[in-house]
């Protein structure tokens, strides 16, 4: 029998609107026959405290209790994994992205967003690199494979699971990294976005490997990037950068506090134009190397970390955004171009908006906003669910 989660009254609201989460403090009663069927990522299903079904999810110990899957009473079984996968794969062929030699990475699968919530998959060349949020996506994680593996057939070699780092770490899960299907010969590999190559290392990088969520704001980077001297802070594997160059930069400085981070960028900018591209990568703390830089440069990119992980240290980093943005605006060359970004999940997009005012006031300069930028289509947003929008970026003109 599958379990019963019956809510407390009145609060079925959010989910009668298509919300896909239950908050702990909404569950009213735990119904089952066993003990052990109410394991953490066991499937339930949800009812109103009158016992009206409404929702069938992933059950987690937290705050988001459960993580809804379906809005009817039908089984999570292969079939409906493997209905789930072809329609996040044909949203991406519409969107172009699955057979285009210009660029051959994307994300197939983005949470909630794609009705899967707590689950990423994201696509390199042949490989897919799963990557589970939630307890219940993690112990699904071979019937996700089976479906990719069906979706794809044989344009799939791999399927590796990169999980360790963001199952939630009370659950014990002992997550280990690795192929659940096929494996790769090559420590990195070469894709291409926008006719531009990236050299990948999922199982090494930073989140699956590359930041995908970025693919348009760096061709808008290449488009504003001729004759500027380029800063480009928090460069990860330096996505930024090699378009700024692409797009003819006089000169690009790519800065993180990762010594790994910076030689990768290195690599990409050699990978694409040989050792004599304009380009220094520096292992620096961002916040001090922004400090120093007087009016060296008239593109300034920022595109920091999540600050704010949660809404508890909402304030300090917001404080944070706006002082590496007062920062940058002060010193940015007149007529310069800053494209600064917040990826936390926490700040909306008023409030990063009203933030960067506060730091364009504190800098003293006169500041057109050109550009509102968000993340790509690949990152879909569930309408039910706007806290999926999380990119948010901002291209400004300092006078
Ligand atoms: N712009 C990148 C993604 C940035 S991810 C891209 O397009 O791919 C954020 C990066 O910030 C990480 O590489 C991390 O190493 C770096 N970082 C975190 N704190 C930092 C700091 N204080 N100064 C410089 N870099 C920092």
């Amino acid at each position: 029998m599958i379990p019963q989660v019956f809510l407390r009254r009145g609060k079925e609201e959010s989910l009668l609107r298509r919300h896909p989460w239950i908050f702990s403090g909404a569950i009213d009663y735990i119904r089952a026959e066993e003990e052990a069927e109410i394991a953490e990522g066991a499937l339930v299903d949800v009812y109103t405290r009158s016992g009206e079904f409404i929702a069938r999810g992933h059950y987690q110990i937290g705050s988001i209790a459960v993580r809804v899957l379906s809005f009817e009473q039908e089984p999570i079984d292969d079939a409906w994994w493997r209905r789930k996968i072809a329609v996040a794969y044909d949203v991406r062929r519409t969107l172009s992205l699955t057979d285009d030699e210009r660029t051959t990475c994307y994300r197939l699968v983005h949470g909630e967003g794609d009705g899967l919530p707590g689950l990423v998959v994201d696509v390199y060349g042949t490989t897919a690199v799963v990557q589970c949020h939630s307890v219940g996506m993690y112990r699904a994680r071979q019937q996700v494979a089976a479906a990719l593996r069906e979706v794809y057939g044989d344009r799939l070699t791999a399927i590796y699971d990169k999980s360790s780092q963001t199952v939630p770490y009370n659950a014990r899960l002992n997550a280990v990294d690795g192929y659940l299907w096929g494996s790769s010969d090559h420590e990195t590999q070469a894709v291409a976005e926008n006719g531009i190559r990236f050299l990948v290392n999922w199982e090494k990088g930073q989140k699956t490997g590359f930041f995908l969520d970025q693919r348009e704001n760096r061709e808008l980077v290449r488009r504003y990037a001729a004759g500027r001297t380029v800063l480009n802070t928090f460069c990860y594997t330096g996505g930024f950068s090699v378009y700024a160059l692409a797009g003819g930069a006089r000169e690009v400085c790519s800065v993180d506090s990762s010594e790994r981070a910076v030689e990768l960028a290195a690599e990409n900018v050699r990978l694409n134009f040989g050792d004599d591209a304009p380009h220094t990568a520096v292992a620096a703390d961002a916040v001090e190397y922004l400090k120093h830089i007087d009016d060296r440069y008239d593109l300034i990119i920022l595109d920091p970390p999540a600050f704010a992980k949660h809404h508890k240290v909402l304030g300090n980093a917001m404080q944070g955004y706006k002082r590496l943005n007062a920062r940058a605006l002060s010193q940015i060359k007149s007529g310069g171009i800053l494209f600064t970004f917040s990826c936390s999940q926490a700040v909306s997009k008023e409030l990063f908006r009203t933030t960067v005012f506060s730091a364009a006031a504190i800098a003293g300069r006169k500041v057109r906003i050109l550009h509102q930028l968000t993340q790509p289509a690949d990152h879909p947003i569930d309408i039910y669910h706007p806290e999926g929008e999380y990119l948010k970026g901002l291209v400004l003109y300092v006078e």
